[in-house]
């Protein structure tokens, strides 16, 4: 299995970098130079990138590093990605640095956003983030319910390897949605101290997830109620999503 690390870039966003010896891959480096910069002092050479959507955050150093080392490209079929070679819908399994890994459709934040799951690890860019989920650019509340759904599905001790840096933010909203929730309140502290030694509060794993993130508790008692205070439909799992990403939309 190769080994993961990671290389910070723009203000919050977190490119992963993948190894295995002295091959690599990148998940969505939304800038080169950073990449070529690790590339260079660890004498990696870079086979292969992994796109999870189309941002610019997310792609925006494809064409250099493509051109650098002739990587091979794999990104969402639906979405406009410069230098796709391995255009990807979900379900299909991949293979990166000797492992096989799934690709899975995530729709929401983007129409053709995708995720790529490893045993014990899930690169997911802008749909699940520590605490939080990404905003619905493009997809519905039932499209990213349903993907949330998926991402629940798998092992609770899966890895979950966002693209930013939002925890400390959208544990605040968490913390109003169930301010009396333990789990929450320990995340909190542990989440502070992390920052505070200037570590990243990323990844977590996805039991943490379930613990205390609201996007993924919309069947709980107390994230219901939240839900219907603020204009929920109904009870239903996919109208708490909406109501609740809709008040963290102005909160
Ligand atoms: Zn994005
Ligand atoms: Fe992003």
């Amino acid at each position: 299995m190769f080994e993961v690390s990671f290389i910070p870039s723009f203000k919050d966003n977190y490119i992963w970098l993948l190894t295995q010896g002295q091959r690599a891959f990148v998940v969505d480096p939304g800038d080169a130079a950073p990449v070529l910069a690790r590339l260079e002092a660890d004498d990696l050479k870079l086979e292969g990138i992994l796109i999870t959507h189309h941002h610019a955050d997310h792609q925006g150093g494809v064409a250099e590093l493509k051109a650098r080392y002739q990587a091979e490209v794999f990104a969402p079929a639906e979405e406009s990605i410069t230098g796709c070679t391995r255009p990807l819908c979900g379900g299909e399994c991949i293979d990166v640095l000797g492992q096989t890994m799934r690709v899975l459709a995530v729709p929401g934040h983007t129409l053709g956003h995708l995720a790529y799951h490893a045993p014990g690890m899930l690169f997911c860019g802008d749909t699940l983030f520590g605490a939080g989920c990404g905003r619905l650019f493009e997809g519905t509340p039932a499209q990213m319910a349903a993907s949330l759904e998926s991402i629940a599905a798998l092992p609770n001790e899966t890895l979950i390897y966002c693209a930013h840096e939002y925890t400390e933010m959208n544990l605040r909203f968490a913390l109003a949605v169930e301010p009396e929730n333990p789990a929450l309140q320990q995340r909190v502290a542990k989440v502070a101290a992390l920052r505070a030694a200037g570590l990243p509060s990323v990844p977590s794993t996805l039991a943490e997830e379930k613990a205390t993130n609201p996007f993924l508790r919309c069947a709980e008692p107390v994230v219901i109620a939240a839900g219907i205070q603020n204009a929920a439909v109904d009870h239903s799992k996919t109208a708490i999503f909406a109501a609740i990403r809709a008040w963290r939309n102005v909160f």
